[in-house]
């Protein structure tokens, strides 16, 4: 029986009590939220996991992205970034390799790390067609299909399926054009395919097929963004839209067949345009849980991508968006390195945790490092740091004359001054 199945009976799953203890809430809830399609717990029968919820009424989860390319393919740092990751305080990690060996990555990163582990199998099945035949223009649509369920085997338990890009979505394309044309490398290999075959999307018209797989294997699955937009200017046209519209009718079709399923949304998106975003997504969904690649809310700033970004995952977090896809500094410039992917996590936890505030009403910790800072508490402030360690270096590379302030006022810290004068603690 699927976990929406059991859910859906009224029976509270391991993997929901577990969950619900994270979350601070009732197992019930996180029941009725699997059992409705509010909340998905991605799941997988070959492998122990840390299990995390995802949607409504639960903490923004952020998922670090890694994987090889054609230029840098080295299973090592892979390997590191995995656990650098998870160390950092991912949710989740997507293994999406496509140079070197990467189903061999790809079962290193595995057993690497006890996250929850998200791929998009049309890669390997474009990639080894390119291999194998010359072209990704030549995959056979059967190699796809075969390409989900072995990855599925290897215990990725959630996968981005790219069912957006279709006939239909292609025309809105075409009529309207794009300033920054198509980001998505899954949009890009499956167009070319479809181009040139003159054929629908098989992950498309053999829905009901792949929702098979899916559930023989528990995959959770990702309605994939691959109409989205690759520069601000573009954000909200038609072709998104009307991938958002399939792929909420598709992820109605994905629950009822007792498949977890989640809707991913744009990754360029200027502020004022992100709460409208977030609420058609909800909306038109049903309140599915909603995957946001970024957003990033400016097109300048590469080097700064993951600021960039952090600014709109905290206004789509606010506005109910469940699930954040970092951008590390590397973003439009390279393969991000380790310590990318380090600083990638940590500015999206940022985002998340801004997000949850104004969402949850998660304040509790600013509360008490309001205090801890009042009172010149300078561990307390460490151990309630999002990066105590990267907190703690800085201020031991500059040590004050006076320990309990610190070199930016040094001998007239106000806080310091307040506190010996003027007793106002709460
Ligand atoms: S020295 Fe200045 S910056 Fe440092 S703790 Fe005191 S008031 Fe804050």
């Amino acid at each position: 029986m699927s976990i929406i199945e059991e859910a859906q009976k009224g029976n509270i799953t391991e993997e929901m009590k577990t969950v619900a203890a994270v979350e601070g809430v009732e197992p019930d809830f996180v029941r009725r939220g699997v059992a409705s399609g509010r909340i998905v717990i991605p799941v997988t029968p070959y492998r122990e996991i840390r299990h995390c919820g995802i949607g409504k009424g639960l903490t923004t989860k952020v998922n670090a992205s890694i994987g090889t390319s054609s230029d840098i393919m080295d299973i090592e740092m892979e390997v590191e970034k995995a656990k650098v990751a998870e160390a950092a305080g991912a949710d989740t990690l997507m293994e999406l390799s496509t140079g070197g060996d990467f189903l061999e990555i790809r079962r290193r990163v595995i057993e690497a790390t006890s996250l929850s582990v998200g791929c998009v199998p049309l890669y390997q099945a474009f990639i080894e067609a390119a291999i194998k035949y010359g072209s990704v223009v030549d995959m056979k649509e059967d190699e796809l299909f075969k390409a989900t369920a072995d990855q599925a085997k290897l215990g990725t338990n959630f996968m981005a399926i790219h069912t957006g890009i279709n006939l239909i979505t292609m025309e809105r394309l075409k009529i309207q054009g794009r300033y920054g044309g198509l980001c998505s490398r899954g949009g890009a290999f499956m167009t070319a395919w479809m181009v040139h075959n003159e054929k629908e999307n098989p992950l498309y018209s053999e829905f009901d097929y792949l929702l098979e797989i899916m559930k023989e294997h528990e995959v959770t699955l990702s309605m994939g963004n691959g109409m989205r937009a690759a520069a601000v200017h573009d954000a909200t046209d038609r072709a998104q839209i009307q991938e958002l519209v399939m792929n909420s009718e598709l992820s109605d079709r994905a629950h009822d067949a007792g498949v977890q399923v989640i809707v991913e949304g744009p990754g360029h998106v200027p502020i004022d345009e992100i709460k409208t975003n977030v609420q058609l997504m909800k909306r038109l969904s049903g309140d599915k849980p909603f995957y946001v690649l970024g957003p990033l809310v400016s097109d300048i700033a590469p080097g700064y991508d993951h600021i960039v970004t952090a600014i709109g995952a905290s206004i789509s977090s606010a506005a109910g968006c469940d699930f954040l896809c970092y951008v590390t500094p590397a973003e439009h410039l390279a393969l991000p390195n380790v310590e990318d992917v380090r600083t990638g996590v940590i500015t999206s936890r940022i985002a998340a945790h801004i997000g949850d505030m104004i969402k949850l009403g998660k304040r509790d910790q600013d509360l008490a490092m309001g205090r801890a800072r009042r009172d010149l508490d300078w561990e307390k402030m460490y151990e309630l740091a999002i990066d105590p360690e990267y907190a703690r270096n800085i201020r031991n590379s500059r040590v004050p004359e006076d320990n309990e302030a610190c070199t930016m006022c040094g001998d007239y810290c106000a806080l310091k001054i307040v506190k010996e004068n003027f007793n106002i603690a709460k």
